[in-house]
Order: C-alpha cells, then sequence, then structure tokens
C-alpha cells in the first residue's frame, strides 16, 4: 500500500508513540533521561495505630471491626497518587498514603487496608452499596455529590489542566480547544466543565484517564483534560513525550468519600486529617508520593466539617 507524506508521518508518530507507550507501561525512563523517580525506602511516614480507637456510632466503622480490616476504594493508575503495582499487587501513592493514615486513626493497621480500584464513574454507588468503607482517589467535593455521599476533608486542592503531547504548539490553555479532541473521564468535573464551558472542543470520555494518554500518544486525540495533580504525574513519567500547558482552570478539593449518611467516620476522618497534619505526615507523605511529579508541598486546607444533614 502506498503512503501520502501526511500517512507516513503519522505512521512514524504513532510508533514513536507506541514505544513512549511501552516505557511508560514499563515504567521505565529512555536511556539518559532521569530514573524513575518512587519513593525512597524510608521516605515514607510509618503511622502510629489507635488499637484502642471506638467508634460504634458509626456502621460503616462497625462492620470493619468484625471483618477485621478496611475496605478502601482508590485509583490505580494515577502516577504519585493511586497507582497498584501490576506484579505485586501493591497500591502507592499521595491518595493511598491518606488512605492507610485513615485506617490507622481508626484503628486498624494499615497493612490490611484492601484496596480496591473503582473507576471515577463508579464513585458514589461503591459507596451507596457498601462496596467499600471509603474513597480516596482525586474525588472533588462539590454539592451535587454531596446529595449522594459524605466527605472528609479537603485534604489537597487540585485545579483542572490540560496534557498535550511534547510538540503540540497550538494547544496553551482551555480557549485553544475549538475542533480539537479532549480526552477525559467519564464521571469526573472535569469532563463535564469542558462540555459545559468549552462546547466547541470535541470531548472524548474513557473510564480512566491512563487511557486517555494512550490515545493522546496514538494521536486520537488532541488533549487529556483533568487536574493538574495527575496529569503533572504522566508527564513526569514521560517528559520527553508530554506536557503540561497553561494555568490550573479550576478548583478541586479532594476529599475522602463516605457513605452518605455515616456522620460519624466522616467527622472521625476530619479530626483524623488534622491529626496528620499537625503532626507531620502529611507533608511527609506529601513529599515522598505527589512531591515527585515537581511541585513542592502547599499548605493543608482547611477541612470543612460540614454539619450533619
Ligand atoms: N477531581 C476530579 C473528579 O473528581 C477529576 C479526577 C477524577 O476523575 O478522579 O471528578
Amino acid at each position: 500500500m502506498r503512503r501520502t507524506r501526511h500517512g507516513r508521518r503519522r505512521a512514524r508518530a504513532a510508533a514513536l508513540a507506541l514505544a513512549a507507550l511501552a516505557l511508560l507501561a514499563a515504567g521505565c525512563g529512555k536511556e539518559g533521561s532521569p530514573p524513575v523517580k518512587g519513593p525512597k525506602p524510608g521516605a515514607l511516614p510509618v503511622y502510629h495505630v489507635d488499637t484502642g480507637f471506638q467508634l460504634e456510632d458509626s456502621p460503616t466503622w462497625r462492620a470493619a471491626k468484625k471483618r477485621g480490616h478496611l475496605v478502601v476504594g482508590a485509583k490505580e493508575d494515577q502516577p504519585y497518587l493511586g497507582e497498584k503495582d501490576p506484579a505485586t499487587g501493591n497500591y502507592s501513592g499521595f491518595d493511598i498514603e491518606i488512605a492507610r493514615m485513615m485506617s490507622a486513626s481508626l484503628g486498624f493497621d494499615p497493612k490490611t487496608i484492601a484496596f480496591r480500584t473503582i473507576a471515577s464513574a463508579n464513585r458514589e454507588t461503591a459507596l451507596q452499596n457498601g462496596q467499600i468503607d471509603y474513597y480516596v482517589g482525586t474525588y472533588t467535593i462539590n454539592d451535587l455529590r454531596k446529595k449522594q455521599v459524605g466527605f472528609a476533608g479537603p485534604y489537597y486542592i487540585a485545579g483542572q489542566s490540560l496534557l498535550v503531547r511534547a510538540d503540540e504548539t497550538d494547544i496553551n490553555g482551555p480557549e485553544d480547544l475549538a475542533g480539537k479532541r479532549v480526552c477525559s473521564a467519564a464521571g469526573s468535573t472535569p469532563l463535564q466543565r469542558i462540555q459545559r464551558e468549552y462546547p466547541k472542543a470535541i470531548a472524548v470520555a474513557y473510564d480512566t484517564y491512563s487511557i486517555c494518554v494512550d490515545n493522546l500518544l496514538t494521536l486520537q486525540v488532541d488533549a487529556v483534560t483533568t487536574d493538574d495533580t495527575i496529569l503533572m504525574g504522566f508527564a513526569a513519567k514521560a517528559p520527553d513525550e508530554l506536557k503540561v500547558v497553561g494555568k490550573p482552570f479550576s478548583k478541586e478539593p479532594y476529599g475522602i468519600g463516605v457513605p452518605r449518611s455515616d456522620n460519624a467516620l466522616r467527622f472521625a476522618l476530619d479530626d483524623a486529617l488534622v491529626a496528620h497534619e499537625k503532626n507531620g505526615d502529611w507533608k511527609k507523605a506529601y513529599d515522598a508520593t505527589l512531591g515527585l511529579s515537581g511541585v513542592p508541598a502547599p499548605q493543608p486546607p482547611p477541612v470543612d466539617r460540614y454539619p450533619a444533614g
């Protein structure tokens, strides 16, 4: 089959992108590029397990106590936030550390947590069905979601941003998205914002951001949009192929999702967050995880502790 010049260039770009994808999947950098960064041994805090802790008012806590461990929902494909090692099944990242701190404060050894990967679109149902006790995974607190679930926190504030291929010159902010294919996760706030505020962009939705990034590298989409935290992690892992552009254009306060009616659990998690921010665990965990994608630890935001209702 004869290829046009454009076709050849596309094919070459796709081959390069596939090679980059293989590197991403293998979790290693190109020869000469910096080695993959990950928490240094001993850099992660060891959380004090509050063995005498009681929370009889919380049905979620009582069921977990009977079971002997917590079941926590998380992401498994978000660099430095929530990642699952396919070889060992271990989860790591900032959100995972937040989940572990909370477990220790609730009286459960963090080593015993059973993590379950739950995509953005399925978080509310997972909490409503009792599939998980709580959820930690770049989960924006907002009023609409508060009708379905409860939120402890916030424990971090992210902002929506854009990820493009390193050689992209046309897209520098959301106003450049008209006619461009922009990928985000189904059920996420960034997807909703693009559809609502930038209707000229062609929104493409998949279950996860890693699928969006695959599509970006193979030229199926022109940009990926979600929180800067997530995008910077992907860019840090493939700096020759990807870059984050423009300024964040929203505020995404991250909360710990809990069953809506379990106010006792929500307040206990708020207390636990404050305690781990005060004793230095929060900063140490941040520095060893999300901090590796390049942003120094900010001051943690004040927890909201909105009234039961
Ligand atoms: N924080 C945003 C949200 O909760 C985007 C990240 C995500 O999908 O987890 O929708």
